[in-house]
């Protein structure tokens, strides 16, 4: 049995997609959530913005076609430049490459109406042809869930290393267990486990209330063998920056353990 699940998941390098010749990624971190609304843009972003002033060459795959708000984390309301063979990524003010769907929207709120495997197929391609250059870091800001598209493009696509992000009900629902499982199976190492919007510190009196209700997610990171656990509270800075393009200006040190792990 277990023979059978490692044969069907353990594909060569032979199956994945090449790049094209003008662009070299050395590490594809995929960020993963069991469901949308959960703050996986926003680490994403926070992520790269991290990464990128630490002084490494850093990029953001926009992977959640269909619902897609890197662009707007950062600000950028351009359009990204193309022939009929190569795509050239967005970069944002502090130099983060970026390509993104909505980059190439003729209208920002046009809705994508594709089924799976056409999505499939534009993360691919945003891969393959897009020309990224030299890139230390890549962040995948993968579509939610564990469904068809997130298999596939793990399946075409080499990824090296997983970000899991998780909200305290999530946890209690063990949505977040079929990241990880899906993860395994797919020999992909989890990085660490975010758990956003974990508690709210009271303005006036300075307590933390869990709104949610109490974290689960040291069990859940214990269980799965994984040892980085970042929390980050709900406040209202982070929501106004993502959804005001200004992740950029953000200061943030609740992921400092994070960083660390990716760039160790
Ligand atoms: P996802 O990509 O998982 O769908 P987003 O990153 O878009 O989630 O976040 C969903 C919404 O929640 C956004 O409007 C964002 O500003 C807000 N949000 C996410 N994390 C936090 C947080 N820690 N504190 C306050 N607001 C947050
Ligand atoms: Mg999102």
């Amino acid at each position: 049995m277990s023979d059978e699940k490692d044969g069907k998941h353990n594909e060569g390098s032979q199956f994945k997609a090449p790049m094209n010749g003008q662009s070299h990624v050395k590490k594809l971190i995929a960020v993963v959530s069991g469901k949308g609304g959960v703050g996986k843009s926003l680490i994403t972003a926070l992520l790269a913005v991290l990464v990128n002033r630490k002084g490494y060459k850093t990029a953001i795959l926009d992977a959640d076609i269909t619902g897609p708000s890197i662009p707007k984390a950062f600000g950028l309301h351009e359009k990204a430049a193309g022939t009929d063979n190569v795509i050239t990524p967005v970069r944002t003010k502090t130099g983060i490459s970026i390509m993104s769907l909505n980059l190439l929207l003729e209208h920002e709120t046009d809705p994508v109406v594709w089924r799976g495997p056409l999505i499939a197929g534009a993360v691919k391609q945003f891969w393959t042809d897009v020309v990224w250059g030299n890139i230390d870091f890549m962040f995948l800001d993968m579509p939610p869930g564990t469904g068809d598209v997130p298999l596939t493009v793990f399946q075409s696509l080499p990824v090296t290393g997983i970000v899991v992000v998780t909200s305290p009900q999530e946890l209690v629902g063990k949505i977040v267990e079929k990241a990880v499982n899906m993860a395994s199976m797919m020999h992909i190492p989890v990085l660490g486990v975010v758990e956003n919007m974990s508690y709210y510190v009271c303005p006036t009196c300075g307590t933390k209330q869990y709104i949610f209700g109490e974290s689960h997610a040291d069990v859940v990171a214990e269980s799965h063998g994984i040892h980085t656990l970042c929390r980050l509270p709900i406040r209202q800075d982070l929501a106004k920056a993502v959804d005001g393009g200004a992740v950029e200006s953000l200061q943030e040190n609740g992921l400092d353990g994070l960083v660390n792990t990716i760039l160790a």
